[in-house]
């Protein structure tokens, strides 16, 4: 396991956690290099889960597929492979800690879509328009009022966070 920082080959383990129902190892390491600390998880065996979709049909959870589908959403926008490669990570990390041994698409879309709204608002859009299968125009303008106002709420609880801050210096 090479350290991200300065690639030193030994690190040593600081803390280990199994997660039960799946083969997730997650583990604490410190480089015996530079002595910085990273994470790493490890998988004993392939991730398997099932996919249920809208007509009730399942098929086996493909990391391939929804990369694919995230890559096309967020064509000609600033989202990175390797920002999409770790939302992927995280969505995978969530499910396997949930021990569900099926998911539906629709809730697997969500996962996908709460992390995408973080990073791009029109990958967000585009994403959601598959996988909530807007019908109309209307469905995205409402999407997109949606993601107006919930964002401009939270800038406005960010302003009241600074001038609280402000306050108190
Ligand atoms: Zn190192």
């Amino acid at each position: 396991m090479y350290c991200p920082f300065c690639n030193h080959r030994d690190s040593r383990v600081l803390e280990s956690r199994l997660s039960h129902e799946n083969s997730s190892v997650r583990r604490r390491r410190e480089c015996e290099g530079c002595r910085k600390r990273f994470t790493t998880f490890e998988r004993t065996e392939a991730f398997q889960l099932l996919v249920v979709k809208a007509s009730g049909e399942r098929e086996p959870y493909s990391a391939t597929k929804l990369r694919d589908g995230i890559s096309r959403a967020c064509a000609k926008t600033v989202v990175t492979a390797q920002q999409i490669d770790e939302l992927i990570e995280e969505v995978e990390i969530e499910l396997q800690a949930s021990g569900k041994k099926e998911v539906l698409s629709t809730a697997l879309g969500d996962m996908v879509l709460i992390r995408l709204r973080v990073l791009n608002e029109v990958a967000y859009v585009r994403f959601a328009s598959v996988y909530r299968q807007f019908q109309s125009v209307e469905d995205f303008i409402a999407e997109l009022n949606l993601l107006r106002s919930t964002s401009e709420a939270s800038l406005h609880a960010n302003n009241s966070i600074a001038a609280a801050r402000e306050k108190a210096n």
